[in-house]
């Protein structure tokens, strides 16, 4: 190993794995690549399992659906959230039965939800009345867990507002999945994405609770309670390991709801991200104007071709260089493409190396997910990010 490597698997604030730094460094890519290992996905998977215990682990697809991922989750008998008919497919070309993967989008194309009635998918998320008349026509008998809209949410990601309905609109559409055939077994919601402390689960789950108590005491018989992600990524703030961060979630719940026959929580990002890194590199260092103080970086990476979640500079991605030991300044760190929206991160200038030129590999960290999915197809000819899977 060299110094360079030595160097970075050196930081003890590092997620990235020193096999996954390794890989990087003694291979020369031709283009920005998405690197992913496999062994720090199923540490992952197992530390979640142990914090979770009795929980069941739906994998949200949606957040890296690479087929070595998805082949090792089901090896490693982890159950799948499917949002379409794609991501069903791409859970049972990597071997994933039917019954192990549940259709969590509460918007969904009918004929998706006939694709998945008819492979024997048996649980839907819904909260409208006409997402339950698809689900009546499409898939009758079919489980439903209605989806609570998050009202407050701390996470860095959040994912409120566009998703799920008020307490009693929620009561109001398991009388209607029942009246319609369907079964309502119970209720679903996503605290937001990277919520950074299990503390702040608190008040989601105690207004989720309040509705789950309102509802047995309308008569319904409530079995399954889907607590979502919002399991947290190391981007440069500390967290919590991830089985006490599940553990802490689980005896909120418990505290919250007293006894639950059966949970499913369906982690994304906290089970891939840590597990990946881009192997990127410097296009162009410039300043506007021969005394300009502020500095200009632009990588071969950028809003359109992998790092989208930099949008409103919400997620800050950490991001390494063989410069590290120099001497570092603030910069204006931008995408390759022909868009000024492609700007990563202005507002809080990032600090790199000042000797940094084009050509120089960096490494941005944490990168396994929501980056190769985001990636678009061809935005100035870029093509969609590559993924590597060790
Ligand atoms: C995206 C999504 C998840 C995964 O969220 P993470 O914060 O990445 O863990 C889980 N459930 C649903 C319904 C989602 O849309």
């Amino acid at each position: 190993m060299n110094a360079h490597v030595a160097g970075l698997a050196a930081r003890a604030d590092s997620p990235t794995s020193s096999r996954l730094l390794r890989h990087i460094e003694q291979t020369r890519f031709e283009r920005p690549t998405l690197v992913v290992d496999l062994e720090a996905v199923a540490r992952k998977y197992a530390a979640l399992a142990q914090g979770l215990g009795r929980a069941r682990i739906h994998y949200a697809v949606k957040a890296n659906p690479a087929p070595e991922i998805l082949e090792e989750l089901v090896r490693l008998g982890s159950n799948f959230d499917a949002a379409s008919r794609g991501e069903i497919e791409m859970c049972l070309a990597a071997g994933a039965q039917p019954h192990q993967i549940t259709f969590g989008n509460t918007i969904k194309r009918p004929a998706d939800i006939a694709f998945a009635h008819d492979l024997g998918i048996t649980h839907f998320a819904a909260d409208a009345e006409e997402e339950l008349d698809k689900l009546a026509e499409h898939a009758p008998g079919a489980e439903v867990c209605l989806r609570l809209i998050v009202e407050s949410t701390e996470a860095d990601w959040p994912l409120n507002r566009k998703f799920g309905c008020t307490p009693a609109k929620a009561l109001k559409l398991m009388d209607y999945a029942k009246a319609h055939g369907l079964r309502p077994v119970g209720l679903s919601f996503h605290v937001g994405s990277q919520t950074r402390e299990a503390r702040m689960w608190e008040g989601t789950l105690a207004q989720v609770a309040e509705t789950w108590k309102a509802a047995q005491a309308a008569g319904h018989e409530m079995t399954l309670l889907n607590i979502g992600g919002g399991f947290p990524a190391f981007y440069g703030d500390k967290i919590d390991a991830p089985d006490d961060y599940a553990n802490a979630v689980m005896a909120l719940i418990h505290r919250h709801f007293g006894e639950v026959p059966q949970i499913m929580a369906e982690p994304g990002r906290g089970l891939v991200a840590e597990a990946g890194a881009i192997a990127a590199e410097v296009l162009l260092v410039s300043r506007k104007h021969d005394n300009d103080l502020h500095r200009w970086v632009y990588l071969d990476i950028g809003m359109f071709s992998g790092l989208a979640e930099a949008m409103g500079e919400a997620i800050r991605y950490r991001i390494t260089t063989d410069r590290d030991h120099e001497a570092t300044g603030s910069c204006i760190l931008a995408g390759p493409s022909c868009d000024s929206a492609d700007v990563l991160y202005e507002r809080q200038p990032y600090q790199l190396p000042l000797g940094l030129k084009a050509g120089d590999r960096v490494v941005i960290h944490s990168c396994g997910a929501y980056t190769s999915t985001y990636a678009s197809v061809g935005f100035n000819g870029i093509p969609p990010l590559d993924v590597v899977v060790i």
